[in-house]
Parts: C-alpha cells; structure tokens; sequence
C-alpha cells in the first residue's frame, strides 16, 4: 500500500523541479497535493505569498483531465496564464474579455483535451451554458482561488462566489480545492459551508509575516507625520491606505505637490484608470499609490516597502490584508498606521447607518476588536496572531511595542493644567483649541474669547502641541474628561477630575507614540 503515494511522491516531486524549478515544497504544499491526488477536497489557508497556486497547479499537471480555476479578477487571471505559459504549460483563461471567436478556439482546444487549466470568472461558470460545456469535459479538480469571497464576514463579499456551490453539486465525484489568504475563524468555516466541501484536508499555514514591521503612531498632523515618514523612503514602493476618497485624493495631490511620484486609486475613478495605475505601480512607475481599500486583490508586486494606514481600517482582518500587501520578497518591510481616539467614534456612527442588524452587530465587534488593537500597549504580532487563532508565547522583537516599550511618567501636573485651562475656558471648546491656550498661541480666536487673560494661558507651551494633544485623549480616555460631540466636540469636566485637581493621587499618563521620537523626547524631559 506504500507503493502508490510513493510513485505520486516521485511525480510531483519531478514536476515541482523540472517544471516549475523548484527544489523543495514549502510546509504544507504536498500535503495538500497528495489529498486532491486521491480525490479528497481541500481547504488551503496561506498568507499571501505562501505558495498557493502550485497547490493546484500540480495537481492539474499531475492529473488525467483539466483543472478549472476560479478566480475573482481578470487581471489575476491573466497574471497567472501569462507566467504559467512561460513555463509551456496549456494553460488558458476564459471571460468576456475575449471574442466570440477566441472563445469558440478554447472551447475547440478544451474539447480535444489540449488544455490543462482553465482560469474562469465565476459568473461565466454559473452560466448555464457553460455549464453544459464542462460537463462534457473530463474534469479533474475545481481550484477556488480567493475562496473568502464566498462568506459575508469576508472583506470582498462577491455574490457569485455563494453559487458555487451548484459546481459541487453537478460534479459530485471532481474534488474541489479552496485557497484564500483569509486568517479569520468566521470565514474560514463559511468557506467551507457555503463550498459545500465534504470533509476538507485543511491546511493552515503560519500568517506571520516576520519581516514586516508594525508601528501604529498617534496621530496628530498625519500629513506632516506622512512627509517626515516618506524622507526615510526615498524612491521606495509603497501603499498608503485612507477611508475616503475624497482624502485619497487629497494625500495624492499633496505629495505630487511635494515631488513624490504617487498616484489615486478609488472606486469613483474609471476602470482605465484604475488599471493604469496599478499597472504603473507594478512597473515602479509609480512608486507611492494613495488608495481606499478598493486597491486590493491583484496587487502582487514583490517590493512594497511600506504600507501606510492614514486611518484606522475596519476590522483586524482588512488591516492584516492590507499590510500584507508589504515585504512580499521576504525583505524587510514597515506597516504603520496613524491613529486618532476620536476615529474610534467616527467609525462606529457609520456602523449606525447598517439596517441588518446582525450584520451591524459582526462589523461592530469586528471594529471594537481592530480598535483594541490600536489601544494596546502589547506586542502587535502577538495580538494579530492571537487574533487568527495562532498562539504566540513571545513578543516578536519586530513591532513598536517591542523595539520602543511605552513608557509612563508622573502626568498629575500636566492633567492639572490641562483640566483647569478646559474649567476656565468655560467648558465649551474642543481639542484643539484647549492646545492652543495651553501653548499660548496667539490666535485671533483666543483674543476674541478674552482667552489670552486667563491664568493657564501659555502655561505649558514648554511642550509640543502633540505632548497636550496627547495627554488630552488620555484625559477622556481615564473618564476624567468628556467630549461632547453634540456641541462641537467640546470638553468638560468628568466628577472623577475633581480628585485630580486637589491633587489626591498622582496620574501615570503615556508618552505619545511616534516614530520620529527624538523630535519630541526632549520636549516630554
Ligand atoms: P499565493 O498565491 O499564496 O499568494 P503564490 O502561489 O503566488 O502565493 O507564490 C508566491 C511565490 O512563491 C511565487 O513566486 C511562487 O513561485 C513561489 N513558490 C511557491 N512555492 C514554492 C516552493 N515550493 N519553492 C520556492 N518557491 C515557491
Ligand atoms: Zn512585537
């Protein structure tokens, strides 16, 4: 009984090298194989740029009949076509990119056996007809890549990927393989339920991506935080993620203002334009694309440097996709995202707007989960991993926390300055404004209000703006202050600061969180 798998073993093994010019599987890449060899269906989980595609490109050559490919974007379609006939091997994609007769020639080929996979778009292999077509065919394996976009809880919901699940049902004997580089739990069991695999060979691989750093820096001025940031990666590649597209366009414009070779990508622009875009970005025509999470699925170049979160992303798992776009050559490379409190409130008001209630309830925890995230002070990895199921016992040595531990000091006077210039400005301004006494700026504003007059005005201006800014959001953050978003964002007074102005117990508070540290450490001495 050994004998069989062992000629199996022999047979991949020669076409991994001979082919595809490789020497050895990665962890998890035979495995996989040998359990679609012997018709068993699969469900492979592997970060980005984990290896797979040869999970059932392999098989596919390795089998009698076609492997049928699923995927969700033509350009991915045509990435892997294009490299996979480089290597002379049959493959062949089919979408409504093609004509009439382009379309009748595959179908030609696929007919005479002379195609080992097909790349299709779901929605052309739902087609009745074409459908029909299949099944005069010798099928051999069905491969849903980016298999995530079958579940809800996914970050690329497509409707079409629910249907295909009507594939296993009229090729109940073909097995069928799902891959996705989707970590989350939720997903991952709605990948295999709405499939409808049958007693799945799983294979998880680790989603660490140790050459990425991540650092989340308290936000302040994010667009001077940004053009410090991109001096220390000049000429490098690089993504910068923003909510909005209205932002998008307006962090584009700045840094083509300041010389940088960047560029928009959002869903309000054309498709030509899109498509211009991240193609100029694979050939580092572009180096920095400023995009929504619209710029996603597809990007596979090797050497993004950076990936730069302008705003807080969603949930934990659109983040982890979002910085694994970074470092896919294995070299070093920095996730870092700029990170406000206050956002925390203006994303859960979107949340508001969800009429499902349910579904409100999932995005809710999932964002209450990505905002504790940003809070933490605790090694990121360690919090990512944990997140995905994947249990880490050390800080990873590669993350702020664990390169620059927070560090605390005695905040009870700051707090006491603080709290007694929001008192004596009667209780009725924001942030920003309470920064300004403070620091004793000379605003118009200030002067109109007879501001300038009292007795905190100008009393911290030893500190940076980003120091009161900082302990500012901690004070709301203790409970000792409170923003009211109804009247302009004003702060006033909790009860529980009464006991700190008295001076009854002393307050720890946090150094702000920034990379450029020198700047300001001096500053909080
Ligand atoms: P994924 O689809 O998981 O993002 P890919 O299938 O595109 O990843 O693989 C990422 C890179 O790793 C590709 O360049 C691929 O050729 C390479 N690769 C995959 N398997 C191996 C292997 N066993 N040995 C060496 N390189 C591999
Ligand atoms: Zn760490």
């Amino acid at each position: 009984e050994n004998q069989a798998p062992n000629i199996e073993q022999t047979n991949i093994h020669t076409v991994l090298k001979e082919i595809f010019g490789y020497s050895e599987f990665r962890d998890g890449q035979s495995a996989v194989i040998n359990a679609v060899l012997c018709a068993q269906d699969a469900l492979v989980l592997l970060p980005t740029g984990g290896g797979k595609s040869l999970c059932y490109q392999i098989p596919a050559l390795t089998l009698p009949g076609l492997t049928v490919v699923i995927s969700p974007l033509i350009s991915l379609m045509q990435d892997q076509v294009a490299q996979l006939q480089a290597l002379e091997i049959k493959a062949e994609f089919i979408n409504n990119s093609l004509t009439f007769e382009q379309q009748q020639d595959i179908y030609q080929r696929l007919h005479h056996g002379d195609i080992k996979l097909l790349y299709v778009a779901p929605e052309k292999v739902l087609q009745y007809e074409f459908k029909e077509r299949l099944s005069n065919l010798h099928i051999s394996l069905f491969a849903i890549d980016e298999a995530h976009c079958v579940s809800h809880w996914g970050h690329d919901f497509r409707p079409h990927y629910c249907r295909l699940s009507e594939l296993k049902q009229q090729f109940p004997t073909v097995p069928m393989m799902a891959l996705t580089a989707t970590a989350d739990i939720a997903t991952r069991n709605d990948i295999v339920h709405q499939l409808g695999l049958s007693q799945p060979y799983i294979h998880t691989g680790s989603f660490d991506r140790p050459n990425i750093r991540y650092t989340i820096e308290e936000k302040f001025k994010p667009l001077s935080q940004l053009m410090r940031y991109l001096k220390t990666q000049k000429g490098q590649s690089g993504i910068i993620y923003c909510t909005s597209r209205k932002r998008v366009d307006e962090v584009a414009e700045k840094l083509a203002d300041a010389g940088y070779n960047a560029a928009a990508y959002h869903a309000g622009m054309s498709n030509e334009q899109r498509q211009f875009v991240q193609t100029a970005f694979a050939r580092d025509d572009v180096h920095i694309v400023v995009a929504t999470v619209a710029f996603g699925m597809g990007i596979n170049k090797p050497n993004v440097r950076f990936v730069l979160h302008y705003d807080i992303p969603k949930s934990i798992e659109a983040y982890y996709q979002e910085t694994g776009r970074a470092g896919r050559d294995g070299l070093a490379a920095e996730a870092i995202m700029y990170f406000d409190p206050a956002d925390i409130g203006r994303v859960k008001r979107f949340f508001e707007d969800i009429t499902d209630e349910q579904r409100r309830r999932v995005e809710e925890q999932r964002f209450n989960a990505m905002a504790s995230f940003a809070e933490a002070q605790t090694c990121r990895r360690q919090i990512l991993l944990n997140y995905f199921s994947e249990y880490k016992r050390e800080p990873c040595g590669n993350c702020d926390i664990c390169l620059n531990p927070p560090k605390r000091f005695d905040g009870t006077l700051a707090a006491q300055q603080a709290l007694s210039c929001v008192y004596r400005a009667e209780q009725r301004f924001g942030l920003g404004y309470i920064v300004d006494v403070l620091r004793g700026a000379n605003t118009s504003r200030i002067r109109d209000n007879q501001h300038h007059t009292l007795s905190t005005y100008g009393i911290g201006k030893q500190h940076s703006n980003e120091f009161w800014l900082s302990v500012l959001r901690q004070l709301i953050h203790h409970g000792l202050l409170a923003q009211d978003i109804t009247q302009g964002a004003s702060l006033r007074l909790t009860e529980a600061a009464r006991a700190v102005l008295k001076g009854e117990y002393t307050l720890q508070l946090a150094e702000p969180r920034l990379q450029a540290k020198h700047v300001y450490q001096d500053k909080l001495a």
